[in-house]
């Protein structure tokens, strides 16, 4: 059962911005609550509904034993509409058996909540209709129209309705929410450290190459500490085979720029931040044999490397210079 506490611990300004207006009861009639996928809308979205249905909300929090909260926790209350896409779309007549639920007067009391999910692939004609639903005037109803790209939005439609754009999730809580979608911790823990966007985090961490390019790293740092020259011999075959296109050469950079990241955190005595976790071994081997500023010269080399990828050297050249600095540490 989600409630503001826990909506607030990834969104707090989104939830303090409404829980002051519940209390001033200034609530919006149209809401369109805008952010990635997985920041927490539909959660917001469902407490909401219930505070404002609540028979006996207390300072802006629902009671969750009334049989309003209680019907809306178990998602079968007859004044909370929600619509999803039917196929591609949010065709008109769903907004249309939407209009004719609401012609009636509320089953319990004359409020009602309707939120539509993936607002924006509503068809134009869909979006029109409601429009019309939304000029209406005052009734005690809220809209919250969902949508992970707010620009697709009719501008008519947002001018009529408050914005509330759900932040991106900390590293922190995409881990979390990854280790919940059962995604092994090893690779959850490097995706949620690629990318703030919890949908492109789940997408990485499910592509099994993504985890064949952690073990190729893994390796190359590897060749890097016990056979250098080797490193430089193989890397065509063994590495740039493996990362043929640019964009995976660039990941294959970033991987090892928080492996370099792990080492400096392991000089500083801050084993606790490492993403490699489950290399700790092999990074304080290597920190054994090198010191902090090798390492932050090697984060640099890497950075460098990075520059010269994007202004178009060959790979295999960025690559080779980029071996032959690192070896030295
Ligand atoms: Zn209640």
């Amino acid at each position: 059962m989600v409630s503001w506490e826990e909506c607030s611990k990834t969104q707090p300004r989104v939830v303090r911005l409404l829980k002051n207006s519940i209390r001033k009861q200034r609530l919006a009639h149209a809401y369109i609550f805008e952010g990635a996928h997985g920041t927490g809308k539909m959660a917001t979205a469902t407490v909401l509904a219930k505070t404002f249905l609540c028979r006996n909300s207390e300072d802006g929090n629902p009671c969750e034993s009334c049989s309003n909260c209680k019907r809306i926790t178990s998602g079968n209350h007859p004044d909370v509409h929600i619509i999803i896409p039917d196929g591609q779309n949010i065709k008109i007549d769903q907004i249309r058996g939407l209009q004719k639920e609401f012609a009636y007067s509320g089953m319990e009391s004359s409020k009602k909540v309707y939120i539509i999910e993936h607002a924006d692939k509503m068809t134009v004609q869909a979006a029109n209709s409601l429009l019309k639903f939304l000029e209406e005037p005052g009734n005690d109803t809220i809209a919250l129209l969902l949508t992970e790209q707010v620009h697709r939005l009719l501008d008519t439609i947002r001018s009529r309705a408050q914005t509330l754009t759900f932040s991106p999730l900390p590293p922190q809580g995409i881990l979390e929410k990854l280790l919940q979608d059962d995604i092994p911790k090893p690779v959850a823990m490097l995706a949620s450290s690629l990318t703030s966007d919890y949908a492109e985090a789940l997408e990485i961490c499910r592509e099994e190459w993504f985890a064949q390019a952690r073990a190729k790293v893994i390796q190359l740092t590897e060749d890097l500490r016990l056979r250098p020259d080797y490193c430089l011999v193989v890397l065509q075959d063994q590495y740039l085979s493996f990362f043929k296109e640019k964009d995976q050469l660039r990941l294959a950079l970033n991987l090892l720029l928080i492996w370099y990241r792990d080492l400096l955190s392991i000089h500083l005595s801050n084993s606790e931040n490492v993403v490699f976790f489950d290399q700790l071994q092999a990074l304080e081997q290597q920190a054994l044999h090198t010191s902090q500023k090798k390492t932050g010269e090697a984060l640099q080399a890497i950075l460098t490397a990075q520059a010269r990828l994007r202004s178009n050297v060959s790979p295999l050249m960025v690559m080779e210079q980029l071996v032959l600095r690192l070896r030295e540490g």
